[in-house]
């Protein structure tokens, strides 16, 4: 069986025929079910986060950031997702996700997410000191830190996001790959380091092929050098394309199953409710 649990409708808006593009796209790729994980910053519960988190200054983060901050972004409330999802769910196969950011405040993120009836949670490091690593617009950045502390700090801030038992799945473990920042140390430590946390928290990995097209490194998240470590660790896997177009869902799927097999996986999890099933892949 194929799915696919990590997409998001938000360059589009909370419409059938926008949304149908997707159901399509899975159906010809033979996805049996897919899950939508819209980003924590759709939905204006978590917007004070953002403002608390993020560099807002004048640096040329900053100014980045507050312009896109108010981007198409705290356009529709958790109650008006589910409003949708239920409403697709009566044609549709569909679970109801969420990709939360590594927001430093876990007790108001569990809040916000305990009144809702998610079928799984994905938390995904996407800010390490305030900066959102993944914007091309601020690659620049980059060159301001030295990539051992990069690792250092992505390596405690999955620590920390682990240790919240807010999530089912870490989004895209690694990807701080994406723009071919590519380490001369060895990094085994940290490796471990996120697989233990992701061990003792129950955490799935979310095998994205979403850097495989859409990033410099054009790799499947993680790398081959976690997935060892993770099949050591025996961690469980989804598999996903983190499609924000209708056409990318279930986009290099195939690719990615033969990826995992070779580090001997041959099953993937199912989510409801945030309970977790095994299935059979392919
Ligand atoms: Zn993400
Ligand atoms: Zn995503």
């Amino acid at each position: 069986m194929k799915l696919d649990y990590h997409m998001h409708f938000e360059y589009g808006d909370y419409d059938f025929d926008w949304v149908q593009g997707f159901f399509d796209a899975a159906a010809k790729r033979g996805l049996a079910e897919i899950g939508v994980s819209e980003h924590s910053h759709t939905f204006p519960e978590f917007q004070q986060l953002y403002y608390d988190d993020l560099i807002l200054d004048d640096s040329e983060v900053g100014a980045f950031q507050k312009i896109w901050l108010k981007s198409n972004k705290f356009k529709h409330t958790l109650k008006d997702y589910f409003d949708f999802m239920n409403a697709l769910r009566k044609n549709h196969a569909v679970k109801i996700g969420i990709e939360v950011c590594n927001f430093q405040n876990q007790s108001a993120v569990k809040k916000i997410l305990d009144a809702w009836d998610f079928d799984y949670v994905i938390g995904s490091v996407h800010f390490l000191w305030g900066w959102g690593y993944d914007a091309s617009k601020v690659k620049a950045e980059w060159e301001r830190h030295d990539l051992r502390e990069i690792y250092e700090q992505y390596t405690l801030e999955v620590e920390k996001l682990a240790a919240s038992g807010n999530y089912d799945i870490l989004g895209h473990p690694f990807n701080i790959r994406l723009f071919k920042h590519f380490p001369d140390f060895d990094v085994s430590a940290y490796l471990e380091r996120v697989a233990a946390a992701m061990k003792k928290a129950n955490l799935a990995v979310d095998v994205n092929t979403g850097t495989r097209y859409r990033y410099p490194v054009a790799e499947i998240s993680p790398y081959a050098e976690f997935m060892k470590v993770a099949a050591a660790y025996d961690l469980p896997i989804i598999i996903s394309s983190d499609a924000h177009q209708p056409e990318d869902c279930g986009n290099f799927c195939d690719e990615a199953i033969s990826y995992v097999k070779s580090f001997g996986y041959d099953k993937v999890l199912r989510f409801s409710h945030r309970q977790r099933e095994f299935i059979e892949l392919g």
